[in-house]
């Protein structure tokens, strides 16, 4: 029987891994880690019960993913434990005079709240949104494919190509501008370069194709669902063993390597031909995650962190960094090496979706900083007082705090080198080529041996398309 090893039990880890499995390969994962699911884990750190994401939170480009949705039909997520649950409101980007750039699902109730910027809206996100899960088997594959819907792709491309600062124009009001200049922010890069506005795009088609949801329970729940349905194909995993030397994974038919490309170079040393070693070697990572948690102890009149503006109190997410020129700023200041003053923020309200995370009037506010590549620094009072700033008296609320500072998060994962959460920056070669040309960007050159994590395409965020398709590349070179 053939065999498998997947290193590492990331979203795309055990996508790879069954998709393999399925395929009858006897595959069997190795994760260094004490406990399995990389960016999806959840943990109690302040309060027992009180549920808080280690990593990711909100999930459009799982609900979008065309595995998932493979997934969803051949086992059913919800049977493996996975349940969906969404915020009345998605996000929302407050500003400093009290109102906000507000995201609904509903396309039409966004437009309607972005007053003279709603028809825009409409047309810009419309036809994106409504056409989003035919545009994602595009852009969930490597760059060079036969494309399967060539008009939407060049539609999607042509705004793509802009700079988010240019694309934001096409709106007339700061509300409407911030909002598009936070989502775009989600690339952790220079919004004034050409193809910043394609994570942009993609994230804010992707809230009114499929909202921004959380999963019940914690995203620890994505990793256990994946696993389970591993389990049942005969799958096996292991916990607290990382893989430092080849001759751990020797042994296997087929290696799948969830890990960043500076590690898999270590690894394949000398196995890899020199052209693609030197890729390797070449790639950058880009600005760091400083990730937050915060117990908040809610007030009598229902409120949790008691913003100013009033949809800022039912959002899910929320971007804090001000204008589209602040957030512009602040984003060139942190690729640049220079710690911002005001740096740009994400907060999760996810209880608000999810009551169960919550114990009694104590709620879990998720909250993580743009910062330099390998800030060595304490960032948690900066992230507090920009939370403050459109939330006073936010400061008194808190019960407790757990930091993950950028040192730690890459101690935590190492495929966050220097902080980097998306295993890797997004500028435009790399959003191109990920991690280097070629036709199979998932071959390492290593007999047997992929890459699968969001090193490839299509990048960061969880979906498993970079652990499915390196699978398909490994099962289709095998004839
Ligand atoms: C703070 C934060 C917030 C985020 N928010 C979101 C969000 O809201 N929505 C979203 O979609 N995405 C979000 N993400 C990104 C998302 O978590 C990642 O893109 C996704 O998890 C990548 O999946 P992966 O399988 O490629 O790698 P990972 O999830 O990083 O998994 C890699 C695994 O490999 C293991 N490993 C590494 N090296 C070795 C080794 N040598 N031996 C054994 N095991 C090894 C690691 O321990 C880890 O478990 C966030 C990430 C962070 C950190």
């Amino acid at each position: 029987m053939t065999t498998a090893v997947v290193v590492g039990s990331g979203p795309n880890g055990l996508a790879a891994a069954i998709e393999l499995a399925r395929a009858g390969i006897d595959v069997h994962v190795i994760e260094g880690a004490d406990k399995i699911g990389g960016g999806t884990r959840s943990s109690e750190y302040i309060v027992d019960g009180l549920v808080h994401d280690d990593c990711s939170a909100f999930h459009p480009t799982a609900l979008a993913s065309p595995y998932f949705k493979e997934l969803d039909r051949e086992f059913g997520l919800a049977e493996h434990g996975l349940t969906w649950r969404w915020p009345e409101i998605d996000l929302v980007h407050p500003l400093d005079d009290g109102t906000a750039g507000v995201l609904w699902r509903d396309i039409n109730r966004t437009a309607e709240g972005l007053g003279v910027d709603g028809k825009r809206w409409l047309d810009v996100f419309g036809y994106l949104a409504e056409n989003f899960d035919e545009l994602v088997q595009d852009v969930f594959q490597p760059i060079v494919h036969v494309p399967k819907h060539p008009l939407m792709l060049a539609r999607f491309g042509t705004g793509a190509l802009l700079p988010a600062t240019g694309f934001a124009r096409m709106f007339k009001t700061p509300q409407a501008r911030a909002l598009f200049g936070g989502v775009a922010a989600h690339m952790f890069g220079t919004l004034t370069l050409p193809l910043s506005s394609a994570v942009g795009s993609m994230l804010t088609a992707g809230a009114h194709a499929h909202g921004w949801p959380v999963a019940q329970g914690g995203s620890g729940s994505i990793a256990a669902a994946l696993a389970s349905i591993l389990r049942s194909l005969g799958g096996t995993i292991e916990t607290g063993n990382w893989v430092t030397n080849y001759s751990q994974i020797a042994d296997y038919d087929i290696v799948m390597l969830d890990i960043a490309p500076d590690a898999a170079g270590r690894l394949l040393d000398g196995r890899q031909p020199d052209r693609i070693a030197r890729a390797y070697r070449k790639f950058r990572y880009g600005t760091a995650a400083y990730k937050v948690d915060y117990a908040v102890r809610g007030d009598s009149d229902g409120s949790v962190v008691p913003w100013t503006n009033p949809h800022a109190r039912k959002a899910g997410t929320l971007h804090l960094s001000g204008t589209i020129s602040e957030t512009a700023a602040v984003e060139r200041q942190t690729v640049r090496g220079q710690m911002p003053d005001k740096p740009f923020i994400l907060l999760g309200q996810q209880f608000l979706a999810d009551p169960s995370r919550s114990v009694g009037d104590i709620h879990p506010v998720w909250a993580y900083a743009h910062v330099p590549h390998g800030y060595p620094g304490d960032a948690t009072d900066v992230v507090t007082r920009q939370i403050e700033r459109f939330a006073p008296g936010f400061r008194e609320r808190i019960v407790g705090v757990h930091v993950r500072n950028v040192p730690q998060m890459q101690e935590y994962n190492p495929n966050y080198v220097g902080g980097d959460i998306s295993a890797g920056a997004n500028t435009a070669r790399q959003i191109i080529a990920r991690p280097r040309f070629g036709l199979d960007p998932y071959a390492t050159g290593a007999p047997g041996v992929y890459l699968c994590s969001s090193a490839t395409p299509p990048g960061g965020g969880v979906h498993g398309m970079g652990g499915f398709n390196a699978a398909r590349a490994a099962l289709k070179a095998r004839g």
